[in-house]
C-alpha cells in the first residue's frame, strides 16, 4: 500500500482551566491531527500525546513515520466490509509489533485508517464496525478548583445526565457537597491517583451519602493491592484508568476493581479499544469509555463504541474553547449521534487555519 501521511500540531485553548490531581492546570490542549492518503482514499485521525503515558509531540513526530512505513507492507484496503475489518485488525497488529506503548501515535493512524476504509466502503464507521446504533449519553467532566467555582461549572452543565468531578485536591468533600447542592444526578469522581488509603477510607461513607456512582483511580497505577483493599471495603465500584492502559493490563485487575476505563489514546485506537472492551466484558468488568482533551476526531472515533459500554465519558472536545472540526452531532439528551456520512463524517471548519 502506497501511503501518504501529513500531520498538523494544534494548540487549542480550553474553555475553563482543567486541573487534575497528578498535574497542574491545563489551559490548552496540544494534539496532533493525522491525514492519510492511500489507494485514492483519505482518512483523518488524532494522535493525542499524554506525557504521563510517555508521549509528547516530539515522540509522536518520530513514531508516526515509523508506523506508516510498517503499514506500507500491507496490501491496499479491501472493498468489502468483512475483509476490511480483518485488514484493520492486521494493521493494528503491524503497528503494535512495530513499537510498544505509544498508544496515542498508534491511535492516530488507526483512527485515520478506520475513517479511510469506511469512507471507501461508503459506510459510517459505526456501521462498518457493526456497533450498536443505540448509545449511552456522555457525562461532563469538571477539573479541580475552589468548591464554589466547581459548583458554578456544575450548574452550567446540569443538563448532562451525569457529572465527573475531578478530586484529589485540597477540598474534595466540600467540592462534592457544593456540586450536590446544584446537581441531583449521578456523580462520578476521579482522583487520578491522588488519594492515599487513609483519605479514601475517610471519604467513602461521605461519597455513599452523596450518591457517588463510581470512584476512578484513587491510587497510583501500580498500587493494585491497595485498589483491591479499597474495593473490598467499598460498595461503590472502583474503576481503573491509569492502571488499565491496554488489553494486557486487564487480567491483573480481575478481582481488584469492578471497572476499567478504556481510551483510544491509551490502547492504540478504535480496533484495540474494541478488543479491550470485549475482553473486559469476558472478564466481568464494567466498562467506561473515556477520552483525553481531544478534538471531535478522537471523540467521534471513540463515540462509535459508545453503545458497548456502561459509562461514557467522551467530552474532550466540549472542554475546548473551539473544536476545529465539524460533523459530530450531540442530541439534547447528550448522546453523540451515530453519523450517517461515510467514515467519521468530519471536516475541518471552513474558517480554520492549520498550524
Ligand atoms: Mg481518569
Amino acid at each position: 500500500m502506497q501511503l501518504t501521511l501529513a500531520t498538523h500540531v494544534l494548540h487549542l485553548p480550553l474553555r475553563d482551566p482543567f486541573r487534575i490531581a497528578r498535574r497542574e492546570d491545563d489551559r490548552q490542549a496540544t494534539t496532533v491531527i493525522v491525514e492519510l492518503e492511500a489507494a485514492g482514499l483519505t482518512g483523518i485521525g488524532e494522535a493525542f500525546p499524554v506525557a504521563y503515558y510517555g508521549e509528547t509531540v516530539a515522540t509522536v513526530g518520530v513514531v508516526l513515520p515509523l508506523l506508516a512505513e510498517a503499514l506500507g507492507g500491507l496490501a491496499d484496503p479491501p472493498t468489502d466490509a468483512a475483509t476490511a475489518r480483518a485488514w484493520l485488525a492486521d494493521a493494528a497488529t503491524v503497528m503494535a509489533d512495530t513499537i510498544g506503548g505509544h498508544g496515542g501515535a498508534r491511535a492516530g493512524l488507526d483512527i485515520a485508517l478506520h475513517d479511510l476504509v469506511a469512507r471507501g466502503l461508503g459506510l459510517p464507521l459505526w456501521q462498518l464496525l457493526e456497533a450498536p446504533a443505540t448509545v449511552v449519553p456522555t457525562d461532563f467532566s469538571i477539573g479541580i478548583d475552589e468548591p464554589a467555582v466547581v459548583a458554578e461549572r456544575a450548574a452550567r452543565a446540569a443538563d448532562f445526565p451525569a457529572l465527573k468531578i475531578k478530586v484529589g485536591g485540597a477540598a474534595d468533600l466540600e467540592t462534592l457537597e457544593a456540586v450536590r447542592g446544584v446537581f441531583a444526578g449521578p456523580l462520578r469522581v476521579d482522583a487520578n491517583t491522588g488519594w492515599d488509603q487513609d483519605e479514601a477510607l475517610r471519604l467513602v461513607p461521605e461519597l455513599e451519602r452523596l450518591g457517588v456512582e463510581l470512584i476512578e483511580q484513587p491510587f497510583p497505577a501500580r498500587a493494585l493491592p491497595q485498589l483491591r483493599w479499597l474495593q473490598e471495603r467499598c460498595p461503590i465500584p472502583v474503576v481503573a484508568d491509569e492502571s488499565a492502559v491496554t488489553i494486557d493490563d486487564l487480567e491483573a485487575l480481575t478481582g481488584v476493581v469492578a471497572g476499567v476505563n478504556v481510551k483510544l489514546a491509551k490502547c492504540g485506537g478504535v480496533g484495540p479499544a474494541l478488543a479491550m472492551i470485549r475482553r473486559a466484558r469476558e472478564l466481568g468488568f464494567r466498562v467506561m469509555l473515556g477520552c483525553m482533551e481531544e478534538t471531535s476526531v478522537g471523540i467521534a472515533a471513540s463515540a462509535t463504541l459508545s453503545g458497548l459500554v456502561d459509562w461514557v465519558d467522551l467530552d474532550g472536545n466540549l472542554l475546548l474553547a473551539r473544536d476545529p472540526f465539524e460533523g459530530l452531532v450531540m442530541d439534547a439528551g447528550r448522546h453523540w449521534l451515530p453519523g450517517t456520512e461515510p467514515g467519521l463524517g468530519l471536516r475541518w471548519r471552513e474558517d480554520d487555519t492549520l498550524s
